[in-house]
């Protein structure tokens, strides 16, 4: 085939025209390219700018607290870090108060968590209120905490006027809604550092802290300062409990229990069963060491280990008689009490009936609608309630009308002087009818002589618990007791 000239030009032509198809091709995919990297830009910058967002928010949320806005525990403590380095460097001295509202617990289970938010957030304003901006440091360490960094104290006198500050300030009237309000106050703690240089960050705390629970002990409502004695007393609270737990494994709690006798014929009707721990070769009184245990976990264990205990070893007895058991509070806050009852009910030998469950007027004044709810499922499997130590609590009438009680114990105080005072004679008598009016069973506790009890109504409903008859004793010693009577 001869290839012309004009052959080849055509073919050139067709050529570039491809050619030129492809180019406009690649400048369309490269805009396409292009477009699809801006917008791919685009979004990064988005989400760059997001995470920059999120991080703030999360640096934020890792060092101020969301309610209040105040900084949270993890930013006081890099301040109270950085404070006392600059205060051991500088030989400046600082405060620190360690700040707990009283009875924020009931406001919360009262009207509801919303409330208690409000209420935080309206006294952490008060506090920012008490203190130097810019010098000071207000932080909410959680629940209803606070802590306060006093810094540049020129004099001691000074952190006394800030203290009394918070307290007047917190302790007035708050509007939490149209129709809530309340009045609250708080417990502080506080503790100088002055020139300890090997202090650390967590002991200055935990100084603030005590003295804080110094000043609920001693009343609440007041500051009270940190004294190294504290810490003392503080380690033999914490060295008692470790025994106490130890003591429990080791099988040296021991049951003694005290009759309680009818007041007409002064037979033994009943008994309370009484708390003894045998440490070493003594035999410790509960004096030395129920409080401590009955804010411990413990009481629960120990308390079903003594009914069971209890309920166990008098099948030798060849006489009906009822067996009265110590709660407490703690108790009462707890829904295994009740799963323990029903299995007591379904497999001890005595009726619920003759079981009876005591109680101070300060256990029920804790929570009082749970409190209720609790003591009116125990009352509906039939066992009983006592109101022990009565007349030294905050009881009022009303609330004793409303719970299902079955006994007033009367306080050993009210009949220690009935022979010798009127006003003691009189006082205890009106107690006496207040049960009678209640339709109770009485039980008259601390009778020592026969004067007292010359001077005590023998009516049927009263029972008498005292020396005069007989003392708590162990309970291999009672059940002979009772076996030779009968
Ligand atoms: P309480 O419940 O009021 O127990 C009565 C206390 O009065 C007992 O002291 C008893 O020994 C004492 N007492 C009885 N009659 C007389 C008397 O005529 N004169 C005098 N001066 N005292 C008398 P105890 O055994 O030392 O117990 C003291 C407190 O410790 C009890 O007071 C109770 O609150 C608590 N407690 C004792 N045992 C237990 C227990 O097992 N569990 C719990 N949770 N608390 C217990
Ligand atoms: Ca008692
Ligand atoms: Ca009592």
């Amino acid at each position: 085939m001869n290839i012309t000239k004009k052959m080849l030009e055509e073919e050139i032509k067709v050529l570039q025209a491809a050619a030129q198809l492809h180019a406009n091709k690649s400048i369309d995919q490269y805009r396409e390219v292009l477009k699809v990297l801006e917008e791919l830009e685009a979004e990064k910058h988005l989400l760059e700018e997001k995470v920059k967002e999120r991080t703030l928010h999360l640096e934020r949320l890792a060092k101020y607290d969301t309610l209040t806005n105040l900084p949270n525990r993890h930013m006081f403590k890099e301040e109270l870090e950085l404070t006392l380095k600059s205060a051991t460097l500088l030989d400046k001295p600082f405060a620190l108060i360690f700040l707990d509202i009283d009875g924020f617990k009931e406001i919360n289970d009262t009207y509801g968590h919303h409330i208690g938010d409000i209420l935080l957030k309206e006294l952490s304003n008060k506090l920012l209120l008490c203190v130097r901006e810019g010098t000071d440091t207000v932080s909410r360490l959680g629940g209803d905490e606070f802590t306060i960094i006093l810094r540049g104290l020129n004099k001691v006198k000074h952190i006394d006027i800030i203290s009394n500050k918070i307290l007047k300030y917190l302790h007035t009237a708050l509007d939490l809604t149209s129709d809530i309000q309340v009045k609250v106050s708080a417990s502080l703690g506080v503790y100088i550092h002055e020139h300890d240089n090997n202090i650390t960050v967590d002991e200055i705390i935990s100084n603030a802290d005590i003295a804080m629970y110094e000043a609920k002990k001693s009343g609440k409502n007041q500051y009270v300062y940190f004294d190294k004695k504290m810490k003392s007393l503080l380690s033999k609270h914490i060295t008692l409990k470790q025994e106490l737990t130890d003591a429990f494994k080791a099988k040296e709690f021991v049951n003694y229990v005290q009759p309680i006798v009818s007041a007409q014929t002064h037979e033994i009707l009943g008994v309370e069963i009484l708390l003894r721990w045998k440490k070493n070769t003594k035999l410790m009184s509960p004096a030395y060491f129920i409080e401590t245990l009955e804010n411990m976990d413990l009481i629960l264990d120990v308390t079903f280990w003594q009914i069971e205990a209890v309920l166990l070893s008098v099948k030798e007895l060849n006489k009906e008689i009822f067996f009265s058991f110590n709660l407490t509070a703690k108790m009462l806050n707890n829904s295994k009490i009740i799963d323990f009852l029903i299995r007591i009910k379904q497999h001890c030998l005595v009726k619920p009936s003759n079981i009876y469950l005591e109680l101070t007027e300060n256990d029920f004044a804790k929570d009082i609608q749970k409190t209720k709810t609790i003591l009116q499922a125990i009352s509906s499997l039939g066992f009983k309630i006592s109101l022990d130590d009565f007349g030294t609590g905050y009881s009022s009438l009303s609330y004793i009308r409303n719970f299902p009680i079955d006994v007033l114990k009367i306080d050993q105080t009210f009949v220690k002087g009935i022979e010798k005072s009127t006003k003691d004679y009189k006082l205890f008598q009106s107690i006496m009818s207040m049960g009678e009016i209640l339709k109770m069973d009485i039980v008259v506790e601390g009778v020592e002589t026969k004067e007292q009890l010359k001077l005590i109504d023998n009516k049927s409903f009263v029972k008498i618990q005292g020396y005069y008859f007989y003392k708590p004793m162990p309970i291999q010693e009672f059940i002979s007791i009772i076996n030779l009577i009968d």
